[in-house]
């Protein structure tokens, strides 16, 4: 059985795809190995977002022949807390909600467009950007983040281990959108000076995504202008100004809203007991935990003062 099948049922469904064989992983795992011999990567980033990814599929799928990786539509979630007598509206990005229903729906997909015994999947555990941009998948913006064409940067990756044979691997070299040659919009928006016009690689670890993302016992450096904060986690302003993102960019989920009550509980940022589980489910459901808080969410709200 062969990936094209795979693929099409995806495209189908609304989603974008690639296939590339397995024996693209040294390749891959060479990709984030040479940047960091390079000294391109800081060495906090790649170990908190790059030392745990595992350039293999596991002993119980010795018969792994191709990475199936896909990209998701996705919209941005708007959330909202309560918090002396007022309303306060914020975002969740694209990429961090709905992680598991996500990868539920694309596995459903791949499995009723053939056989589904006749199919064998393992989730992947790998940089799915690179692994995107090298499958031909998604283009990088200058602001490195990854894009389809016609439907911009609001979409989650995911990847697969399949036993399918790819008969089409489209591994080649990153590319850059188009546009990106003569546009600086998310150069001159960038509240961090994250976006450089020296060098393709964008310096994370200036990033308001890197540092917000940490737990919340990390305080944001005191360079950070307070006024930068723009969403519960994450960051909007190099996505909002790319023209790419237009047709997108003012269309929402609604992800929910948190009382006075459960605003206090998360300024108050002592989670314990069952109190604490239930708002780690209720925060689980849009894509955050309890370790962003009370920090993220006290910034957000002193903007407001
Ligand atoms: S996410 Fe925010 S801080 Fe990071 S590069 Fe984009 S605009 Fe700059
Ligand atoms: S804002 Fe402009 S330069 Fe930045 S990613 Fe989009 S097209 Fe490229």
């Amino acid at each position: 059985m062969k990936t094209l099948t795979v693929l099409e049922a995806l495209e189908r469904d609304g989603c974008n795809a690639k296939a590339v064989s397995i024996d693209r992983l040294d390749q891959l795992k060479e990709d984030i190995q040479s940047l960091r011999n390079a000294g391109a990567l800081d060495e906090k980033v790649f170990n908190d977002y790059l030392l745990t990814m595992i350039y293999q599929a596991s002993k119980d799928f010795p018969d792994a022949k191709s990475i199936i990786v896909i990209a998701v539509p996705h919209q941005q979630l708007k959330i909202a807390f309560n918090w002396k007598g007022e309303r306060m509206e914020t975002l969740v990005p694209p990429t961090y909600a709905f992680a598991r229903e996500i990868d539920e729906r694309a596995i459903k997909v791949m499995k009723d467009s053939v056989a589904p015994e006749a199919l064998h999947l393992e989730k992947a555990i790998l940089p799915l950007k690179t692994l995107a941009a090298r499958s031909g998948l998604t283009l990088y913006g200058r602001n490195n983040i990854a894009y389809v064409l016609r439907k911009g940067s609001f979409l989650r990756l995911t990847a697969f281990y399949t036993d399918l044979v790819c008969e089409e691997d489209t591994w080649a070299e990153r590319k850059m959108l188009p546009a990106c040659k003569t546009c600086r919009n998310c150069l001159k928006a960038c509240p961090n000076g994250v976006i450089g016009e020296d060098r393709f690689l964008v310096r994370v670890e200036r990033c308001l995504t890197f540092f917000n993302e940490q737990s919340a016992e990390n305080q944001f450096p005191g360079w950070v202008d307070p006024s930068a904060h723009n969403a519960i986690v994450g960051c909007m302003h190099c996505q909002r100004v790319c023209p790419y993102n237009k047709a997108f960019i003012s269309s929402y989920t609604e992800g929910g809203e948190f009382s006075e009550a459960e605003t206090a509980y998360l300024l108050e940022g002592e989670f314990k007991g069952e109190k604490a589980k239930a708002m780690e489910e209720k925060l689980k459901l849009i894509g955050l935990d309890l370790s962003i808080f009370p920090r993220n969410l006290q910034v957000l709200l002193d903007q407001r003062q």
